[in-house]
């Protein structure tokens, strides 16, 4: 997904949306953000910045954690548009580790999503997983009693 990406992700590759878009992804991106020239942040000197920390950061109004979070909605509400092209599913249902983050983070995504899709994918719904980072071994115990 994105070409000019210089880190491998997990899977190997580079500049996959997971590597933006997963708590690992925003994670990274916080920690490159306070890499750089920044104002003062509530993350300055949390040592293994993670994904809670930066939503907490943001909730609170934290200006650097507003541009991770920006960033990394961008990312995936353009990834999302991207597939509502294609598939125009119903629903996008928002799981794994940020979902936590809850409804800010839908708004944010959905808000850049809204921004990047065509006019009759815009109004798609999203939502939060109910069975939260759970929903892949639920997933999974369901196909082996299948
Ligand atoms: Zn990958």
């Amino acid at each position: 997904m994105n070409p000019h990406e210089t880190e491998v992700c997990g899977c190997g590759r580079k500049g996959c949306l997971e590597q933006y878009s997963s708590a690992t992804g925003l994670a990274r991106l916080a920690r490159q953000a306070l890499a750089g020239e920044h104002e003062a942040s509530a993350l300055d000197g949390v040592g293994n910045v993670t994904a809670k920390d930066v939503f907490d950061a943001y909730k609170a109004g934290d200006k650097v954690a507003a541009g991770v979070v920006d960033k990394f909605a961008g990312v995936l509400g353009r990834g999302l548009s991207i597939i509502s092209c294609v598939v125009d599913p119903e629903i996008f249902v928002i799981g794994g580790g940020v979902s936590k983050a809850g409804q800010p983070l839908l708004d944010a995504v959905q808000e850049r999503f809204r921004g990047e899709a065509f006019s009759s994918c815009k109004e798609t719904k999203f939502a939060l997983a109910t069975l939260g980072n759970d929903a892949g071994i639920y997933g999974c115990v369901r196909l082996i009693l299948e």
